[in-house]
């Protein structure tokens, strides 16, 4: 199961979490990246 970072907090947050409410559960941010590639930006529809 791929986990993403948070862009703002850096807290692991699960594919699985986003697919349900696209933001962080921590702070509310919406750009997340994935810890072991490139920076990728990811926005909400
Ligand atoms: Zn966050």
């Amino acid at each position: 199961m791929p986990v993403y970072k948070c862009f703002s907090c850096g807290k692991e947050i699960s594919d699985k979490a986003l697919k349900t409410r696209f933001s962080c559960p921590y702070c509310g941010c919406k750009i997340f990246f994935k810890p072991r590639k490139t920076v990728k930006r990811v926005k909400a529809v």
